[in-house]
């Protein structure tokens, strides 16, 4: 680590890491920071003994990834991103496979939905014409109110998939919906073949071959602003390292951590005009998740007809987004993990998500989260049991995640998963209004959260940190 660069970007996940490498690709001195040892945030993974390896959050993007991989990390990443074309749901209002594209879409909600094709049509132009400066009065609820008056089943089939990618429901703007439905609508879902640990190798190399300087196990205390000319611009990060507290000087900071943390705790809300902390007060954060990790034996397979690569379930009468979120989960989704997913290694994996909120979590005694995680575990493998038979029996390894886990790996206020509600993104872009050099990327404003929001948004913000340093 050098005393001072042009940027220093705190946070290693998909969007510090496009920012740092597409502005260290344009010239700039970059140094990235990660509290973390693991580069990568949210998009993690894990090994346990025995050969295991879990993936945390690849379980699909939209297809865009593959342009945004080419364009700012490297062809040979693009290039291992392929489609994942068996999406199963499996509910008391419809049982169904598809390749969830518009295609496809548009054929089941005409011929098993009895959906007159036109309101069909109509509905997917109105979604694709969505742009994030659009009117945010209309909600999603009042978009599906719109195009399928009274149609619950409908309701569920487009929108309980993208509560589980985004965390976003029928009350967030529609357009926060719109914009991530259309982009999985265009040619469906798809996963980096080799897993997030290959993926995360590639995109180190290629920081490390553009000049990042690349520091684990270092966490920013304390962003610094000067105020002594009369206007606040960012001057020094200080940093904790594992020998010890560093200050570097800066130019331009690129907070990838959680905004809130990046306003209030790293810089200090004394130093933004009163009427932004308002505003920035007012900021949601989006809800957590559960997980439940499987192992599966060597050279035990999983029925893919049966399984699908995605399997949505929920054994809810009706798609609500509190049902989504309880402790007492009706709704799970599976990612399979076959070989094919993961080439040279003979083994299936499963994980098991669920929405979540933090303060279910975060208010047991030691002895009682001990107690709900192994439930959570039991539970899972209870509700597996239709889709894999004797899982309890076939599951050599099983561990669980909360809310605690996704706070403690990646500091996120409450863990969330997908950074905050709408009403943050404003507030992410406004900051080097507030602090000359001060930026924020990452999840955020649910359309910017998610692998290909979170890269797109690591791109948006580096041509601005350019384009104001010059
Ligand atoms: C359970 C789960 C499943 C998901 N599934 C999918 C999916 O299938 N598809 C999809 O597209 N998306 C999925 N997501 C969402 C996706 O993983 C995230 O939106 C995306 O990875 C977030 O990237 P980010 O750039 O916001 O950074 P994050 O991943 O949030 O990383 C932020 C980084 O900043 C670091 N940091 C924070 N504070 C500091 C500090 N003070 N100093 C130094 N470092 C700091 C953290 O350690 C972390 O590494 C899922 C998320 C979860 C939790």
């Amino acid at each position: 680590m050098q005393d001072s660069y042009d940027i220093v970007v705190i946070g290693s996940g998909l969007g510090g890491m496009t920012a740092a490498n597409t502005l260290a690709r344009s010239g700039f001195k970059v140094l990235l920071c990660e509290q973390h040892f693991q580069l990568g945030g949210l998009a993690a993974w894990f090994r346990r003994p025995g050969g295991l390896i879990f993936d945390v959050s690849l379980h699909g993007f939209p297809v865009g990834m593959i342009k945004s991989c080419r364009r700012y990390w490297t062809k040979e990443i693009a290039d291992r991103i392929v489609q994942l074309k068996n999406i199963k749901f499996d509910n008391p209002m419809f049982s169904l496979t598809t390749t969830f594209n518009r295609e496809d879409f548009t054929e089941l909600l005409v011929n098993k939905f009895n959906v007159p094709r036109e309101n069909v049509v109509a509905f997917f132009d109105h979604a694709r014409s969505m742009n994030f400066t659009d009117d945010l009065t209309l909600t999603a609820r009042d978009l599906f109110e719109q195009h399928f008056p009274g149609r619950k089943d409908v309701v569920r089939l487009l929108m309980e998939p993208i509560t589980y990618a985004n965390g976003s429901t029928l009350d967030d703007p529609a357009v926060s919906y719109g914009i991530v439905f259309s982009n999985f609508m265009s040619k469906g879902v798809f996963t980096f073949s080799g897993g997030t640990d290959q993926l995360i190798e590639l995109m180190k190399a290629e920081m490390l071959k553009n000049g990042v300087d690349i520091s684990m196990r270092t966490k920013a205390v304390g962003i610094d602003v000067d105020e002594s000319d009369g206007k606040r611009k960012v001057s020094s990060v200080m940093l904790a390292t594992p020998d010890g507290k560093k200050i570097v000087k800066t130019r331009a900071v690129v907070s990838n951590g959680n905004l809130l943390t990046t306003i209030f705790d790293m810089v200090g809300g004394f130093h933004f005009d009163p009427n932004f902390i308002q505003q920035a007060k007012s900021v949601r954060v989006n809800n957590s998740s559960t997980q439940v990790y499987i192992g599966m034996a060597e050279g035990d397979m999983l029925d893919e007809d049966v399984c699908g690569d995605l399997l949505f379930t929920s054994v809810a009468p009706e798609f609500d987004t509190d049902m989504l979120l309880s402790r007492n989960i009706t709704s799970r989704t599976y990612s399979f993990y076959y070989p094919k997913t993961r080439p040279g290694v003979n083994r299936c994996a499963i994980v098991a998500s669920s929405n979540a909120n933090f303060a279910d979590w975060n208010n047991l005694s030691p002895e009682r989260y001990k107690e709900s995680k192994q439930d959570l575990i039991n539970t899972t493998l209870d509700a597996l049991e239709k889709y894999v038979p004797n899982i309890h029996q076939r599951a050599i390894y099983t561990e669980a995640a909360t809310p605690k886990t996704f706070q403690r790996y990646t500091l996120h206020l409450a863990g969330a998963s997908f950074g905050t509600k709408f009403e943050g993104l404003d507030v992410s872009r406004h900051l080097p209004d507030q602090i000359a050099g001060l930026y924020h990327t990452g999840s955020v404003g649910i359309i910017m959260s998610g692998w290909l929001g979170a890269v797109n948004y690591g791109v948006i913000v580096s041509n601005d940190v350019a384009a104001a340093l010059g």
